[in-house]
């Protein structure tokens, strides 16, 4: 996870210059594309409240997103011209340069941005919708509806990895064909959405309610012989055993290094 802390100018560039050369891996990737991280797909954040910075990028980044967060619209003008991301998401109050002035200039550069705004007035909604923005969240927001709403945007761009690699699994998700060491894994609708949602929700815990409710779209009942035979299944055909970590009174937890 990189946040970029800090609103003095000479701070904030040099660290998104650095990441950027660090992408050195920009040629291996363009060489392997289609088959990348998740984890390729870069989000710029715009918003100058910390609290809602980290969280935005907290979650994004937990996510498999990768992210940098900027507090104004003078540097996020900058970075947003090196076109190094695939979305945008833009806090209307700035200080400086607002949100609404701000994508007047982002319109042209062919972003996807999704406005984040503390107002609830339709009229500001509309504004942000006809400055070209592409949805908006109203603050407070859930992080399941954050997650939804980027991903809604990023597939209607067509930005979002059709192909999804971890270790020498490899789902295709417009096919939802899965391979391991390139031999096909066939797996259950039902294990499939489970594989699913333990690649959206990288190295964290999930709980065997969440994943009941999230994989049977189904009240939880209590009964956790359900799901903990789908991640068996899932983990004998992936031969992941190790990967997916039981969680002691939770659940389970994908776990994927850093590369
Ligand atoms: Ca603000």
């Amino acid at each position: 996870m990189s946040i970029v802390k800090g609103s003095i100018l000479s701070k904030v560039l040099p660290n998104i210059k650095r990441k950027t050369r660090q992408g050195g891996q920009e040629g291996v990737r363009m060489e392997r594309v289609g088959e990348r991280d998740a984890g390729a797909t870069r989000i710029l954040i715009i918003e100058d409240e910390k609290p809602i910075a980290d969280l935005l990028d907290m979650s994004l980044t937990s996510a498999g997103y990768s992210c940098d967060c900027l507090d104004n619209g003078t540097d996020a003008a900058d970075a947003a011209e090196s076109r190094k991301y695939d979305l945008i998401l833009l806090d209307v109050m700035l200080p400086g340069i607002d949100g609404f002035e701000l994508m007047e200039y982002l319109a042209p550069l062919d972003i996807p941005v999704i406005f984040i705004t503390a107002r609830s007035a339709v009229k500001d909604r509309i504004k942000g919708l006809k400055l070209g923005a592409d949805d908006y969240i109203v603050k407070p927001f859930e992080i399941a509806e954050l997650l939804a709403r980027v991903e809604t945007v990023l597939r209607r761009y067509h930005k979002t990895e059709s192909r999804i690699a971890v270790g020498d699994v490899v789902v295709d998700t417009q096919s939802r064909v899965v391979t391991k060491a390139g031999e096909v894994v066939p797996l259950t609708a039902k294990e499939y959405n489970l594989l699913m949602l333990f690649l959206q929700n990288k190295n964290i815990a999930l709980f065997r309610e969440t994943i009941y409710e999230r994989v049977w779209e189904n009240e939880y009942m209590g009964d956790s012989r359900t799901v903990d035979l789908h991640v068996q299944r899932l983990r004998k055909k992936l031969g992941w055993q190790e990967r997916i970590a039981a969680v002691y009174k939770v659940g389970y937890r994908l776990e994927v290094r850093e590369e």
